[in-house]
């Protein structure tokens, strides 16, 4: 507690033209925090990432990073934090090694070059052309490229785009154990799971505002109670007479049936209790089935998650 924050933005406005692409952010990052920033495309995330890195000046507010104004005296903090560059931002002919010889030198302070090929797990492609690694090498190598100045601050924007699901699980590591190290980390993400696993915090961003802003467990608590038991929809199940189940709060139908409740135990009683009114009539799907087992096949019982976050506070789906 009193412990200055890392970062400490208020009242940031940037608009460009028309669009009004960050609306009035104000938030705090503290020392050690992995601090996510969650929203659709053009949420205004990355904006933000680069004016609290100094690369965009905004219209209004104030930024603080580690203690410096940004706005003010943008370079001064550049030996101190890292950020994660896209990877067309490489020069073109580049061999892994030589990357990141490149941005060592860039840098008063740097870590060695080899052991950071090695922690990145990079040393069989350290011989390659950057634009013939794989999707999870790219950004294993833009990750260790931000890391190179030993910097106590990072940015990481949407780390994992475009991964597949090992690949993303490899880079969760990654910044699991930039994490272990102490380091701030803030990150950009349109994924849900990545969010809740790695942030301790995280800001959901709609048009440049911030709609919520808490732990993942404290949103889901709050804006996602409950539980929602989902089973396989079939032919000739009676909806409305489900929505009549004690303790049903909410039921969305398409190819699954979703049922959001606080009593999961009661629902999953009436379920799964075959002369309830609203399972279908025998044969009336068609097939002989009828092994008096009811209609519930591919039961599956789940806690909120931040995508109903999401959607329960921007009547939307973060899903593009
Ligand atoms: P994404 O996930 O797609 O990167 P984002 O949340 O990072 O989205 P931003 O890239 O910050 O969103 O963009 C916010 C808004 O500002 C968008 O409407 C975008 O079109 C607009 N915008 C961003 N950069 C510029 C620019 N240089 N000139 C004009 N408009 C811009």
């Amino acid at each position: 507690m009193g412990e200055m924050p890392d970062i400490d933005v208020k009242g940031l406005v940037k608009r460009y033209g028309d669009v009004v692409a960050v609306d009035g952010l104000t938030f705090a990052v503290q020392k050690g925090e992995v601090f996510g920033m969650l929203g659709p495309n053009g949420a205004g995330k990355t904006t933000t990432l680069e004016i609290i890195e100094g690369l965009r000046t905004p219209d209004a507010g104030t930024v603080q990073v580690l203690g410096t104004d940004v706005i003010a005296h943008p370079s001064t903090v550049k030996e101190r934090i890292g950020v994660q560059l896209q990877a067309t931002a490489l020069p073109p002919f580049t061999k892994v090694r030589e990357a990141v010889q490149l941005f060592a030198a860039l840098y008063q302070r740097s870590r060695p070059v080899e052991e950071v090929i090695e922690e990145f797990n990079l040393g069989e492609k350290a011989d390659a052309y950057t634009d013939k690694l794989s999707g999870g090498q790219m950004q294993r190598l833009s990750i260790a490229l931000a890391l190179i100045n030993d910097p106590d601050l990072v940015f990481l924007d949407e780390p994992t785009t475009g991964l597949d699901p090992q690949a993303r699980l490899n880079i969760w590591t990654v910044i699991e154990g930039i994490r272990k190290r102490g380091k701030t980390v803030v990150l950009t993400t349109h994924y849900m799971e990545e969010a809740e696993r790695l942030c301790d915090r995280v800001a959901v961003i709609e048009r440049g505002r911030i709609v919520a802003l808490d732990t993942p467990r404290r949103l889901i608590s709050q804006y996602a109670p409950g539980t929602t038991v989902e089973f396989a929809n079939v032919p000739g199940l009676d909806v409305e007479s489900l929505r009549k189940v004690p303790g049903v709060e909410r039921v969305v139908a398409d190819g699954r049936v979703s049922i959001t409740t606080r009593k999961p135990e009661t629902v999953l009683h009436a379920l799964l209790d075959p002369s309830a009114p609203w399972v279908p009539a025998e044969g009336a799907d068609g097939d002989a089935g009828g092994e008096g087992e009811g209609a519930i096949r591919d039961l599956m019982v789940r806690h909120g998650t931040l995508e109903d976050v999401f959607l329960s506070l921007t009547g939307r789906s973060l899903r593009e």
